[in-house]
């Protein structure tokens, strides 16, 4: 049974119990519905206490049914059933009342929650919007202000702060159920309130809606859930609760079919998967205290940073004194800036950073149960590093390379223990990014490989398994991004067209613009070394901007021009007559044909990485390109969007 029925007294507590989140699935709700009739006609009962069994209230919708028709009884009539019923139910809350579990509450009579509870509307991250009364009752509990922040900006309201707001009627403590069923027989004695559906609620003026929209819209980037959220909340607020209720629902109906859900319902799932692969079930990983981070550069910085923010001891090395000042002052920048955003308080960030050593010999290390190596891409540099780590280390030690190209087989060459060893690709900034490429060699063990999926699960980051090639998945499809982007350029179309068909098809950046901040003079140097061994790359369009000292922003000007101090891309004449030898005649593009190309070189390389078994599934291609190199999440990824286009 998912939904069980306790008499105490005069008052029923009905549980839910549908693990793991007590979604509201087909079975659960032709068992609440069938419990409303007959609760209403059971004379020994007079108020309801309507709970979650386990950790939290309930998760939401059951979103595995999504891509079915709506089975009944559907949420919205189940809800609507227990605000018509004749007698008062209580929402009992702890934990997570989120989506559909949210608006089961609101369609109770009245609420109770600990403090700790949490309320969220989090449809909107499924490309969907509240389908069963979210924003239509919400706004006549809480007011249309705060109602449009949970509804359409992700705002997660606590249980303390939800009783201020007058959502929850009382604050409670555990245990939850008998301090419901006190406060549903103190209720006994009062009339009912009116239900959600009928208070009064208060039209904001139409600058105010104007204001919302601009701000969401922008937060938006193009995903069209947020802003079709506002106009939900909108339309209720000014036709009436009757009429705003069927919007909202012919809203979420025509969202629930679109591609834009399809895509984020796959990444969701995509997401939720990828902390536990198949083949590391039951393999227990390794202890996790502390952690040494090895070069205080851009890489070695973030990750100290990541692995403070997670709580993680660090001891951070560089190779002298002022290197070490450098990168502990660049660490200590990071925590100050998210002081100044608010996101720290000033004991947080002190904190931070007295969790960090800082040395400049490798003896500081010998405690660690982690070394992660972040210094100059040099297989000379990195084998001496390890080789002193073989030394200093214990030998249980796991010993990680953050490399981006080198074949991190070489790297491990001559070590005492390569069963330890293992490459972790963190992305730039290490803090942010949420994506960790996790790159075992033949010899690294079962338990240190899951000590990376553990070491990601720690850090937040979405953890994604490679096998070795060039660049590993990531940076082997922007090599073959940014040749097809050039490879446009050689048939005469503009940088500039390229980059903004990219940008409106999502990314925060075009390929040109991106290179340009980057630099373009690492990937130059990277085809350098390529000739220099003799492989045969024919000269490009970037080789002659860097032969001409045109670096990107660092030197004033790569792809694009520059004014002094602003980061503005302007289209450069000079580049153009520098590139010229290999471009040819100007040809313009439809922004829908430049994207077309982009993603299937992308899909193509995507398909030649799942052949060559360096990845395991299309979906880990697609969370690398989402979480590392910014494709848009309402496009799904290069594979998904390639696997849903007519060839
Ligand atoms: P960086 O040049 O900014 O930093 C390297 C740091 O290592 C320098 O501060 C240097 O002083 C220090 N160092 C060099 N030799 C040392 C030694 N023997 N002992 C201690 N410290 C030493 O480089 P980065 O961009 O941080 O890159 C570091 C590594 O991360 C490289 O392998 C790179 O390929 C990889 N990586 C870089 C990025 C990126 O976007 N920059 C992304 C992923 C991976």
């Amino acid at each position: 049974m998912s939904v069980t029925v306790t008499h105490r007294g005069p008052i029923a507590v009905v549980t839910i119990d549908n693990p793991p989140v007590n979604a509201l699935s087909l079975a659960v709700r032709t068992q609440l519905f069938a419990l409303v009739e007959a609760l209403d006609a059971d004379e020994h009962v007079r108020a309801i206490v309507l709970t979650g069994g386990g950790k939290l209230f309930v998760g939401g919708a059951d979103i595995t049914e999504f891509g079915r028709p709506v089975e009944l009884p559907s949420l919205p009539a189940l809800i609507e059933r227990i605000e018509n019923a004749a007698k008062p139910w209580i929402a009992a809350v702890r934990g997570a009342a989120l989506g559909g579990g949210l608006e089961l509450a609101l369609g109770c009579h009245r609420r109770v929650a600990t403090a700790e509870a949490r309320f969220a509307l989090p449809e909107i991250n499924l490309g969907i919007i509240p389908g069963s009364g979210g924003t239509q009752r919400l706004p006549r509990l809480i007011g249309i202000e705060t109602a449009i922040r949970v509804a359409a900006e992700n705002l997660t309201l606590d249980g303390t702060r939800a009783a201020e707001l007058g959502f929850i009627d009382r604050l409670v403590q555990e245990p939850l159920v008998d301090a419901a069923e006190a406060f549903a027989l103190e209720a006994l004695s009062r009339p009912l309130p009116e239900p959600a559906s009928r208070r009064p609620l208060a039209t904001p003026a139409a600058t105010a809606w104007e204001e919302a929209t601009q701000r969401i819209g922008r937060a938006a980037r193009g995903a069209s859930a947020p802003l079709r959220a506002l106009e939900a909340l909108r339309f209720g607020a000014e036709n009436g609760f009757e009429a705003g209720l069927a919007n909202e629902r012919a809203i979420f109906l025509e969202l629930r079919a679109s591609d834009e859900s399809a895509a984020l319902r796959y990444l969701f799932f995509a997401e939720r998967a990828a902390p536990r692969p198949a083949g590391l079930r039951g393999i227990a990983a390794l202890p996790l205290a502390s952690a040494g981070v090895i070069g205080g550069g851009t890489m070695g910085v973030g990750i100290a940073a990541a692995l403070r923010n997670a709580g993680i001891p660090v001891v951070l090395v560089e190779r002298d004194e002022q290197s070490l000042e450098r990168g502990l002052t660049a660490l200590k920048a990071i925590f100050e800036a998210a002081r100044k955003r608010a996101s720290l308080s000033e004991e947080e960030a002190e904190a931070r950073m007295r969790g960090v050593t800082g040395a400049v010999g490798y003896e500081a290390l010998a405690g660690c149960d982690l070394v992660i190596e972040a210094v100059f891409e040099d297989l000379a540099v990195k084998r001496d590093v390890f080789a002193t780590l073989g030394r200093v280390c214990r030998p249980d030690a796991i010993l990680a390379t953050n490399t981006s190209y080198i074949d991190p087989r070489q790297i491990a060459e001559g070590l005492p223990h390569p069963d330890r060893f293992i490459g972790l690709h963190f992305f730039s900034p290490a803090q942010v990014m949420k994506l960790l490429e996790i790159v075992p060699i033949p010899e690294t063990r079962p338990e240190v490989l899951a000590t990376g999926f553990e070491l990601a699960r720690r850090l937040g980051k979405v953890p994604v398994r490679s096998g070795i090639c060039d660049g590993f998945i990531g940076n082997r499809i922007l090599r073959r991004y940014r040749a097809e982007a050039e490879a446009m350029v050689r048939d005469g179309v503009a940088p500039s067209a390229i980059d903004a068909a990219m940008r409106g098809f999502g990314y925060a950046m075009g390929p040109f613009e991106m290179q340009d901040m980057a630099g373009l003079d690492i990937s130059f140097l990277h085809r350098e070394a390529a000739r220099a061994r003799g492989e045969a790359i024919a000269e490009t369009p970037g080789d002659l901007l860097v032969r001409a000292g045109r670096k990107g922003q660092k030197s004033g000007g790569g792809w694009y021009d520059y004014a002094p101090g602003n980061r503005t891309p302007i289209p450069s004449p000079d580049a153009a007559r520098l590139i010229a030898p290999l471009v040819g005649a100007p040809l313009e593009l439809a922004p829908d044909r430049i994207v077309a190309r982009l993603i299937d070189a992308m899909a193509l390389e995507g398909q030649a990485i799942l052949d060559e078994g360096i990845a395991g599934s299309p979906s880990d291609i697609d969370l690398v390109e989402v979480h590392g190199y910014g494709f848009p999440r309402r496009h799904g990824g290069p594979m998904f969007l390639s696997s849903r286009q007519p060839s």
